[in-house]
């Protein structure tokens, strides 16, 4: 059975979607830590980030650093934090989280409850500025 990922991916479940190559695809987490919290994942449905094979692994670093450098010039924030856990959904991810402090990146705090059109507003303007970039 596909992953919720996959399935976001091929657009059958929806996302504030924040870019997409053919091989790579990033998108808001739904439970953010902090507002800009993105996720970066490979299309390749693979459970667990360290099983990607090298090419694979390699690229989806060089995707997430256009991904965190548009994160980092909308958010306020002095680093983009990156985490991989994998404990919840079994389709490999990196989570890109803009940091204050180290405080910032604990899983165990509570999530932010932003409304659908904040969430929105997030993507459009971490979108715009990836639009600059190319
Ligand atoms: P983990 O697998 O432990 O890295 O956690 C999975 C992450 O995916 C969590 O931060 C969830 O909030 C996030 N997540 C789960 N479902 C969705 C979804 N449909 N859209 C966006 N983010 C999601």
């Amino acid at each position: 059975m596909a992953s919720i990922f996959t399935k976001i991916i091929n657009g059958e479940i929806p996302c504030y979607k924040i870019a997409e190559d053919d091989n790579y695809f990033a998108f808001l987490d739904i439970n953010p830590l902090a507002k800009g919290h993105t996720l970066v994942i490979p299309k390749k449905e693979v459970d667990y980030l360290f099983d990607l094979d090298d090419n694979t692994l390699k690229g989806i670093i060089v995707f997430a650093k256009k991904v965190a450098g548009a994160i980092q010039k909308s958010m306020p924030c002095q680093r983009i934090g990156v985490a991989v856990l994998g404990l919840e959904v079994p389709h490999a991810h990196m989570h890109l989280v803009p940091l204050q402090t180290e405080a910032d990146i604990n899983f165990s705090n509570p999530k932010l409850k932003l409304s659908g059109e904040e969430m929105a507003a997030i993507a459009e303007k971490i979108r715009t500025e990836l639009k600059q970039k190319q």
